[in-house]
């Protein structure tokens, strides 16, 4: 069965006896589609809407001024958050109401992006070598521009859905925070979100030298700690050093966590992830694949050495992400400390995080201590009409793709809103080079052709959901 990409594409130019981009490609958007897309991408890339120093109120008003203009009447248009720069937009499609709302949800602020750190700037949306380059092009406004341009679109045709379609774009998923918009939304504006279930990002396609391999669909995530590792000490001149030093306590804490690596395991999610991967993957895999979703413990050895991602799949992760320390170059250091970022199975605990962590650091002179908040959410069950729609969609898009249902490493705000009981699910169809993911990294990117099908994935995928014939 051809599954390259490559054999995908020349099938479909020999189908249909073209050779024009777009043309008779059941995955790409009409041209007109495909512009208005793009010109919201564009805007959206465009507002310097990072987390700590940039605002994502102008992203909603900007969204909510096209949505107006395409006929939208205001009070299905709302704009607001927690202060005045973290505004959320939410925008009501009506449909005639037999079914509880479908919730499409994209987060509008940017991990931040310094211009020196990029090979380009990285607030301006550039085409380049066929991808978008851009902070956002990826995590998360090519999905945010994208549902206010279908929806734009369904108003158009003047499809009529059997349930009504929300369209949240929210304030600082990145970091989450005081100001985090769906944690705020469902506090203050319950009414206005609340729906029978969620596509979120967090579930995209794989793809590897530019074959896909499989578009996952978001059924659990990972879940956040951060954890202060510090030391004090009473310090002194640096003339006179002592071996008592807060520098060297906290290095060899951070020396032994690094030698460190949690137990691997597996859990339902991951178990049908790695089953599915077995049927699809480089033959010297497949069998490592099959006997780690049986619990094969030298087979998840294996596994996890693989990839990174494979990795952070089967164990809980922590990492030393920031330090601090010293306070004059003649001065031995008062204070030494760190900042360790873990990325938790959903089954394990913090309280087994946390005392694990003080085994491995084996020193009383390092204190352990969480930081911020720490939300868990659970999985969410298995929709049948979901992975149906989302399976079906995939094969007439991209033959011989498989659906697979996954467990991501990093955190979403689908974490907020299964703990509310809204089931959220990772689902984009935008495709990823495995090996090359750039989310909150330098010249992150999105392969134009990428954007679009997805673009086409998503207008189907909302259409099927909302039309009482899923799948
Ligand atoms: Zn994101």
């Amino acid at each position: 069965m051809p599954r390259s990409g490559f054999c995908v594409a020349v099938g479909r130019l020999l189908l249909f006896g073209t050779v024009l981009v777009g043309q008779g490609d059941p995955a790409m958007p009409p041209e007109a589609e495909r512009q208005l897309a793009r010109e919201i991408y564009k805007e959206m890339v465009e507002i310097k809407s990072g987390y700590t120093t940039g605002a994502t109120t102008p992203v909603a008003e900007a969204a909510a001024r096209r949505l107006k203009a395409a006929g939208f009447p205001d009070t299905d248009v709302f704009v607001g958050g927690a202060i005045p720069t973290k505004g959320n937009l939410v925008a009501r499609y009506r449909g005639t109401g037999q079914r509880r709302p479908l919730l499409l949800l994209a987060h509008s602020d940017v991990v931040e992006a310094r211009r020196e750190d990029w090979s380009m700037d990285p607030f301006t949306l550039t085409e380049r070598d066929g991808y978008f380059y851009g902070r956002g092009t990826g995590d998360d406004k090519a999905q945010a521009a994208v549902w206010i341009a279908n929806l734009i679109r369904y108003k158009r045709e003047g499809f009529k859905p059997d349930r009504d379609i929300i369209v949240a774009l929210t304030a600082d998923e990145e970091g989450g925070g005081p100001y985090n918009g769906v944690a705020w939304l469902l506090k203050n504006k319950r009414d206005l979100i609340d729906a029978e279930f969620c596509l979120n990002e967090g579930g995209w396609g794989e793809s590897v030298a530019g074959r896909r391999i499989s578009n996952d669909v978001q059924l659990s995530e990972k879940y956040v700690i951060n954890y202060r590792l510090e030391v004090t000490n009473k310090g002194g001149h640096s003339s006179l050093p002592v071996p008592d030093n807060a520098i060297y306590h906290l290095a060899g804490a951070l020396d032994r966590l690094s030698k460190f690596a949690f137990p691997l395991r597996t859990n339902e999610v991951t178990q049908a992830y790695f089953r599915a991967l077995a049927k699809i993957e480089d033959p010297s895999i497949r069998q490592d694949m099959a006997r780690a979703a049986d619990g094969a413990r030298d087979a998840m050895e294996r596994v996890a050495r693989v990839t990174p991602a494979w990795n952070a799949t089967l164990r809980t992760t922590c990492v030393a992400t920031q330090l601090e320390g010293g306070h004059a170059k003649n001065a031995l250091p008062q204070l030494a400390a760190a900042n360790v970022n873990c990325r938790v199975l959903p089954e394990e605990k913090p309280e087994y995080v946390t005392a694990t962590l003080k085994q491995v650091i084996a020193d009383e002179q390092v204190s352990v201590t969480i930081t911020g908040d720490v939300s868990t959410g659970p999985p969410s069950p298995v929709r049948q009409d979901l992975m149906s729609a989302v399976s079906t969609l995939t094969n007439t898009l991209w033959p011989g793709v498989p659906t697979v249902p996954m467990m991501v490493m990093g955190a979403t705000d689908g974490l907020y809103l299964r703990a509310a009981g809204i089931p959220t699910y990772g689902v984009q169809g935008f495709f990823y080079d495995r090996d090359d993911i750039r989310f909150h990294g330098r010249d992150e990117r999105l392969k134009v052709q990428s954007f679009y099908e997805g673009q086409t994935f998503l207008y189907e995928l909302v259409k099927r959901l909302t039309s009482g014939h899923s799948g």
